[in-house]
């Protein structure tokens, strides 16, 4: 079997909000041809016109090649080969960040490619399942202009996560620092107050998560905050820090009584080993496509599990990315949920209708997928209608 075309589509939901933290308002998806008629569909998590960019460019010298260049009239089944001389191929411009997240979208499509050419589930192709099923977090996202509404709008989120079944959810509760929600900017103690009110509205068996999305410059003042947030019975406080402030990760790792999670926007497994090592971060969050798909998504599950570290991996795209981080999940030895953001509590017309079967959750879990490959089918409908043209 071999290569024959590869393609990215550019999709955008119709009305995009510049202003807003949501990256499903966009998406990187590109299908992988082959002389037998099969094909293999993957997403990233970035910008997807340089996504695009890189995948259609020329090659010009060795380490500047285009990524389809590299992969037409290979072959598909090649998947760790075609990882390294993606990039190896592309070292000169990529290596991390957005040349990785590019191949990592190729690399899911080629594991998809690979499932559905030998009849098999990703997972099984991984090496094997290591959890029967796995467990997904509802992750919210709150609305709201002002504190009051936007503790009452967390609040009642998290009742309607627990009433679909979930057993753990996310809170977005960033009300200061570069992501804070609708313009908000309210002192310290209101993150504090807004989780409280969360965990009363959840009760005690719930599982709760943070997300304070890069709210402070300084380890020690966050601190201060986040030791007020250790009563409340918390799986994990993510990023709390600028990512780039890997020894005041490491500082609150040493001083707060609660697990730190960081790791979406890196790539490779380097990027996490120093996340890991350095930033003494617990629980690492792979974002599959971004971080350079399946074949490096598992070496850092695999990274993380030497170190006793947990993974709980990103996933805020559509249900392409959310199948890939079921397979990674299922294969991996320490990963205790997913995040699920189900397309009946979410926001996105892309998250809603780019796939027509995508995975479900049933009673609380997400079964080990039994189709080949991703085990998901694209609304050929869908990408026409969220198609980007120039000027549109
Ligand atoms: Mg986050």
């Amino acid at each position: 079997m071999k290569i024959t075309d590869v393609i990215c589509h550019v999709l955008l939901v119709p009305e995009v909000h510049a202003e807003d933290t949501d990256s499903a308002q966009d998406d990187a998806v590109v299908e992988i041809h082959t002389d037998e008629g099969l094909v293999g569909i993957g997403e990233t998590d970035t910008n997807p016109w340089a996504v695009r960019a890189l995948i259609e460019s020329p090659s010009t010298h060795t380490m500047g090649m285009g990524l389809k260049e590299i992969l037409v009239g290979a072959d598909p089944l090649d998947t760790e080969a075609l990882w390294d001389r993606m990039y190896t191929g592309t070292m000169h411009y990529g290596r991390r960040g957005l040349g990785v997240s590019a191949i990592g979208a190729l690399d899911m499509a080629l594991w998809d490619l690979k499932g559905k050419a030998l009849g098999e589930p990703c997972w099984k192709l991984l090496g094997g399942a290591r959890q029967e099923a796995v467990r997904p977090y509802a992750s919210l996202q709150p609305r709201g202009r002002s504190l009051e509404q936007y503790c009452d709008s967390l609040s009642e989120w998290v009742v309607k996560a627990k009433d679909f079944g979930f057993a753990a959810a996310k809170l977005e509760a960033t009300l200061t620092g570069p992501y804070a929600h609708s313009g908000l900017d309210e002192p310290e103690e209101a993150t504090v107050d807004v989780v409280a009110a969360c965990r009363e509205a959840a009760g005690p068996d719930f599982v709760l998560m943070v997300d304070v999305q890069y709210a402070w410059s300084n380890a020690r003042q966050a601190l201060r905050t986040l030791k007020r947030l250790e009563p409340l019975d918390l799986f994990f406080v993510e990023t709390p820090l600028q990512i780039d402030d890997l020894d005041g990760y490491a500082f609150l790792h040493d001083h707060l009584g609660i697990r730190i999670a960081a790791g979406e926007w890196q790539t490779t497994r380097f990027e996490f080993l120093d996340l890991m090592d350095r930033g003494k971060v617990d629980v690492a969050q792979p974002d599959v496509g971004r971080v350079g798909g399946l074949t490096e998504a598992k070496r850092i599950c695999d990274c993380a599990a030497d170190r006793g570290r947990l993974i709980v991996p990103h996933c805020w795209k559509t249900g392409i990315g959310i199948s890939a981080s079921v397979h990674m999940a299922a294969t991996a030895p320490n990963c205790p949920y997913v995040e699920y953001l189900p397309a009946e509590l979410c926001q996105s017309a892309l998250r809603k209708e780019l796939v027509s079967e995508e995975l479900r959750m049933k009673r609380g879990v997400i079964p080990l997928p039994e189709k080949p490959g991703l085990g998901i089918e694209l609304s050929r409908d869908a990408l026409e209608r969220f198609a980007w043209r120039e000027g549109r």
